[in-house]
Formats: structure tokens, C-alpha cells, sequence
């Protein structure tokens, strides 16, 4: 096999550990998720998922282990057989290929939900205006909200408002989405429109880790599912089968919680 036949994966764990002071709040852990990809991350509050995905997306320092994103070293750089702590600015560029949607929406309050696309492409990245605009009301469109461009978060519900945290992220071009607990925070009947959109972005191959209650999506959407608790991964596989079937005592008593 040639070099270009080997996939990079677009983010490779292995045996991460993380603490804080004397928490261990990830212990060792090891997973891949492919270019294309979407892993639904799930487990006991407390158990590192937020963590995990804060050491990918360099908002955190992974202390041991190796966690790559596309074929990059997070976090450090290396020099010979010497790790380096990464200049700040250059985690804030590897930082701007990644998109993070949060429970909290964290949205501008004091600008529309066009301005709140706009603003990092051209802050950011240089984009022009005009050009930024063009791609704002696209993005709108494609999460459903083409005729909100105007309006601010507060005259929108906590489903439009996370609609538009998505379009925000994808606003920068990213090439992998993380969110955490995206629905958490929404009334019930406001949660099928947010994960609808989270659906169809799988499909257009968008790669995704999602922590999410939401086995439905999981079931449904995600290629793989991780199940951690304590800072470990539990159990790992095709989402079917670990739902209908779980090997281990903890993924049980979860499953039989949240399904
Ligand atoms: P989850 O997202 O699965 O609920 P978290 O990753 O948020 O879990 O938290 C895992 C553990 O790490 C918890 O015990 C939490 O209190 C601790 N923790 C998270 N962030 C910090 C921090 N910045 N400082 C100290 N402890 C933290
Ligand atoms: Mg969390």
C-alpha cells in the first residue's frame, strides 16, 4: 500500500489521560472516527465526555497519551523525540478548522442571526462582506431559517437559536463538528427540529462527534457509539448493537435510564 492509500482518520485517541489536579477524568482513552463519520458519545454525567471533546477542539491539554485530529498532533508540537507545549496562536488556527455547538446556544445577544454567522469569516478569516453575507443567508436556508436573517436570538426559540449556532460553525468551513448535548437544554418539542438538521449534515459527510441522550439520533444517524463512564470507554461499537445489546453491567444501567 502507498502512503495515499492509508486513510488519515480525522481524529485518532490513543490512550488520552487528563486530570484535574488529582481528578483523572480521562483514563486512557482510545478511539478513531473516520473521515465522513459521525460518533455519538455517550455516558453518566461527570464522566469526561465535555472533556474530551474540550482536548480536541485545544480548550483543553490532554496530559498523556497521543490525540490526533486529521493527522495532527493536538496540543503539542513535535521536535525530534521532544514534545512542546503548541504556540497559542497555532492552536487557535488548528482551532478555526473545527466547529463546536454547545448546549448553551452562545449566541451574540446583541446581533442578528446574520450578523452572528458573518462575524468570525470575516474577522477571522479575512473573508469580504458581501462574500460572507452570500454564504450566511446559504447556511440560513440550510437550517431552515432563511427568513430569520434579521432577527436577534431573544425574538427566537432555543431551536431556532441552536439552528443558527450550527450554520454559525459551518460558517467557518469546518471539518469536523463537535456538539455537546446540543438538545439538553431544549423544551422536548423543540428537539426533532435541531437534530434534524444534525441528520442531514451527517449526510452531506460532514464528520461529527455528538454527545447526545438522544439514542434515537444515535441509533439512527451515527456510524459508531461510545459508551463512557468514569473516565473510561465502557464499550464501543455499531450504535444497533450496543443499544440492543450491551455487554456491560454500567451500559446497561444507563441505557435502561435514557432509552
Ligand atoms: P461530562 O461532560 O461527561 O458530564 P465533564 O467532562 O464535564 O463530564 O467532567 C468530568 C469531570 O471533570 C467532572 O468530575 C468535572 O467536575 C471535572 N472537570 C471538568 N472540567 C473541569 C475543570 N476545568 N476544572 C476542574 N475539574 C473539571
Ligand atoms: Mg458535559
Amino acid at each position: 500500500m502507498t502512503a495515499a492509500t492509508v486513510e488519515i482518520p480525522m481524529v485518532h485517541a490513543d490512550c488520552v489521560s487528563k486530570s484535574f489536579g488529582s481528578n483523572e477524568v480521562l483514563k486512557s482513552i482510545s478511539l478513531t472516527v473516520k473521515r465522513g463519520e459521525v460518533l455519538c458519545l455517550v455516558g453518566p454525567s461527570g464522566s469526561g465526555k465535555s472533556t474530551f471533546l474540550r482536548c480536541i477542539n485545544h480548550l483543553e491539554r490532554v496530559d498523556a497519551g497521543r490525540l490526533m485530529v486529521d493527522g495532527v498532533l493536538v496540543g503539542y508540537e513535535e521536535r525530534g523525540d521532544k514534545l512542546y507545549e503548541l504556540h497559542p496562536r497555532e492552536a487557535a488556527r488548528q482551532r478555526r478548522d473545527i466547529g463546536m455547538v454547545f448546549q448553551r446556544f452562545n449566541l451574540f445577544p446583541h446581533m442578528t442571526a446574520l450578523e452572528n454567522i458573518v462575524e468570525a469569516p470575516i474577522r477571522v478569516k479575512g473573508v469580504k462582506k458581501d462574500a460572507a453575507v452570500v454564504r450566511a443567508r446559504e447556511l440560513l436556508a440550510r437550517v431552515g431559517l432563511g427568513n430569520k436573517a434579521d432577527a436577534y436570538p431573544a425574538h427566537l426559540s432555543g431551536g431556532q437559536q441552536q439552528r443558527v449556532a450550527i450554520a454559525r460553525a459551518l460558517a467557518m468551513d469546518p471539518k469536523l463538528m463537535l456538539f455537546d448535548e446540543p438538545t439538553s437544554a431544549l423544551d422536548p418539542e423543540l428537539v426533532g427540529e435541531v437534530l434534524d438538521v444534525m441528520k442531514t449534515l451527517a449526510e452531506s459527510g460532514m464528520t461529527m462527534i455528538v454527545v447526545t441522550h438522544e439514542m434515537g439520533f444515535a441509533r439512527e444517524v451515527a456510524d459508531s457509539l461510545v459508551f463512557m463512564d468514569g473516565g473510561v470507554v465502557v464499550e464501543s461499537g455499531d450504535p444497533v448493537e450496543v443499544l440492543t445489546n450491551p455487554q456491560h453491567k454500567r451500559t446497561q444501567a444507563f441505557l435502561s435510564k435514557v432509552l
